[in-house]
């Protein structure tokens, strides 16, 4: 027998609006843990769908003046359409006006009232329109729907109806749940849901009247299904329950549902498992509730207007730096995986996707692999060349990354992951800062300068495999420039560790950059080799600067603005020279160092600990500006500032041509 299918789903999303960065989210995470676990060599089925069968929709059909059924066709194709843009790859897309979806529903919902689990009853009481849900009295919140979303006035109704008779499940679920503890996630939202269950489960009303839209009550027309009793059943209908049994065991029960918190507690973990239970059906594995985004700080919503769409912020931002459309949407489904732990609620500003961007995607991924695939055109001409015992340098780095990564993965803890494979690029990064290839061309050791850019070449490799869940086109365009573009497809998880993946020989492809910094269009710059690997040095380069809040990402020079001599003369510059070199706590991108001018001692915090070692530094002459405000960085004081050049945001320090004392002036 062939081992299960990897079960993942979104929720069917209810047809209103197109989607947002908001509601998108799900299933772009979705999409990243259905091809993480392809990558893994699993079978995986995910699906997606929309949920078309509330009276609401043919109010809103009507609205807009056209049928109903015109009305959910536009909009679940709107809905694939917005998919396509995001490069979701789903397996199947279940619309609920289906009819193997309304067979499946119109089937369950006769054997639940054959079996007693649902009966015919009165009901009086207050029922909520938009939210199409009856409320009891104690559950109103002055005297107004309690959703929070909501919180609109309700009315009296009082009509017959069907009950799924929820309350028999009260302790089979409180049971479920303390014996699979891995069931609820994440595990702060768990307690949310046994205390909804404890204080008592009330029978759900399943039907409604029948407005000439929905799942007619099988024997009784004048009623129709209830939207959630509906759409719930989709994550089975969709894959074969009743229809196609082999099919079915060979996908459910699935591994992972996902949806946004708002529907967590009362529907997907109350409601759908006790169905479940109902039809005698194993429970899904996990039900995992997400929080939600908001944007620069406040809640997203329609009146606000300031709901972003996913392809108009890739279509900016592509037009911008002059990346492609389809990375640019790479980019977007990167931030909202590293930015916010997956579980947790989130805040997409513009500020901070740029600075991701720049930092994370230019500086870091895009300069590993343009600095690398600029030496290999240089001094191999083009050709990886043979590395003979010098390859597999960053080998350990690359194994730490593959294991950590995938059991981030495994967990959901994308941006996690996230973080153990950018360790793997700094590392890279740092690697080659460190090896000097440069020089070792200069002092002719071929077969060492071989074996570094061949290392740090498999690193980039293994990159380009452990993000293309999170960015597909990117990671796709690394491995074209590396030159593996054909067999790059093929390629699983494990195989970023394999020995010399390349074959000698193999012809790069570029260094085209793939992420263009965002304050930028000059693309030259990335092209170029920079000075310091090709002379060794930061001489001819325009002095940058390391800014004391390297957290930030450094500013451009942009318009050169002339200053008097004056303003210079003010500025104190001298030589230093490093005493000690410590790495600053909780903070990877600092260092802090005891600095000597000769007749005194400072301390200082600079931004280079992505680039150099700390042990590394003691005893080196840099150049310090000395009369900077002190300032304190993550709480160290720092009284002045290093000087380096800044390639791209990798800082290069400035050293005299000669040895000079410290305390030296610069002028
Ligand atoms: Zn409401």
């Amino acid at each position: 027998m062939t081992e299960k299918a990897y079960y993942i789903t979104t929720p069917i999303y209810y047809v209103n609006d197109v989607p947002h960065v908001g509601n998108a989210y799900t299933t772009i995470i979705a999409d990243v843990l259905a091809r993480y676990q392809k990558l893994k060599g699993r079978d995986v089925f995910f699906l997606t769908g929309t949920d078309e069968n509330a009276p609401k929709v043919a109010a809103a059909a009507k609205e807009r003046g056209i049928e109903t059924k015109q009305y959910v066709d536009e909009l679940a194709g709107q809905f694939r359409n917005v998919w396509e843009t995001l490069d979701v790859r789903y397996d199947d897309f279940i619309r609920t006006t289906e009819q193997r979806h309304v067979d499946v529903v119109s089937a369950i919902f006769e054997r639940c009232l054959s079996q007693g689990d649902i009966y015919k009853g009165d009901y009086k009481g207050w029922y909520c329109v938009p939210c199409e849900t009856f409320w009891a009295e104690s559950d109103l919140v002055d005297g107004k729907c309690p959703n929070k979303e909501c919180g609109r006035a309700v009315e009296w109704l009082e009509e017959e109806n069907y009950y799924f008779r929820l309350s028999a499940y009260s302790q089979r679920l409180v049971d479920h749940i303390e014996a699979n503890p891995g069931f609820l996630q994440p595990e702060f939202r768990k307690n949310e849901v046994v205390s909804f269950i404890k204080q008592g489960l009330r029978d759900v009303s399943i039907t409604r009247k029948n407005q000439g839209w929905g799942i007619p009550v099988p024997g009784d027309p004048e009623k129709v299904i209830y939207v959630w009793f509906d759409a719930l059943i989709n994550y089975i209908s969709a894959i074969g329950y009743l229809s196609d049994e082999a099919k079915f065991n060979s996908i459910w029960p699935c591994d992972v549902q996902l949806m946004g918190k708002d529907i967590f507690v009362r529907f997907h973990c109350t409601f759908w498992p006790a169905m479940l239970m109902a039809l005698d059906l194993p429970l899904p594995r996990v039900m995992f509730g997400h929080g939600f985004w908001t944007t620069d700080g406040e809640k997203i919503s329609k009146s606000k207007g300031n709901a972003i769409s996913p392809a108009k912020l890739a279509a900016e931002l592509a037009d911008e730096s002059g990346a492609s459309r389809q990375v640019a949407m790479d980019s977007i489904r990167y931030f909202l995986c590293r930015e916010v732990p997956f579980g947790l609620d989130g805040d997409f500003s513009r500020e901070g996707f740029r600075h991701r961007f720049n930092s994370d995607l230019a500086n870091d991924l895009g300069n590993l692999l343009n600095r690398t695939l600029s030496m290999v055109g240089k001094y191999f001409n083009g050709n990886i060349p043979d590395p003979g015992g010098h390859s597999g340098a960053l080998k350990t780095e690359i194994l730490k990354a593959g294991s950590t990564a995938g059991e981030a993965c495994e967990r959901l803890e994308f941006s996690r992951a996230l973080e153990a494979i950018w360790q793997m690029v700094s590392a890279s990064n740092k690697y080659v800062n460190d090896s000097r290839p440069w020089d070792l061309e200069k002092q002719g050791r071929t077969d060492e300068l071989a074996g570094a850019l061949y290392s740090a070449l498999e690193a980039a490799r293994a990159a380009a495999i452990m993000v293309s869940p999170f960015m597909p086109t990117a990671s796709a365009e690394i491995a074209r420039q590396l030159g593996i573009g054909d067999s790059f497809e093929a390629l699983k998880w494990a195989d970023a560790a394999a020995e010399k993946p390349f074959a000698p020989g193999t012809k790069i492809l570029g260094p085209e950059p793939i992420f263009p910094r965002l304050d930028s269009k000059k693309k030259v710059e990335h092209l170029a080799l920079t000075p310091s690997e090709t002379e060794g040095g930061g001489r001819g380069q325009e002095p940058g600067k390391v800014e004391t809040k390297p957290e930030e990402t450094p500013k451009p020079q942009a318009e050169v603005e002339t200053v008097p001599y004056d303003y210079f003369s003010k500025l104190k510059i001298k030589i230093a020279e490093i005493k000690s070199a410590e790495k600053v706590e909780g903070a990877d991108k600092l260092l802090k160092l005891q600095v000597s001018l000769g007749d005194e001692e400072r301390q200082i915090v600079a931004g280079v600990a992505m680039f150099y070692d700390p042990e590394s530094l003691v005893g080196r002459k840099i150049v310090l500006l000395t009369n900077l405000e002190p300032a304190k960085i993550r709480g160290v004081q720092s009284n002045g500032m290093l000087l380096a050049a800044d390639v791209d945001g990798r800082a290069v320090l400035l050293q005299p041509d000669s040895d000079v004392p410290a305390g030296s002036k610069v002028k």
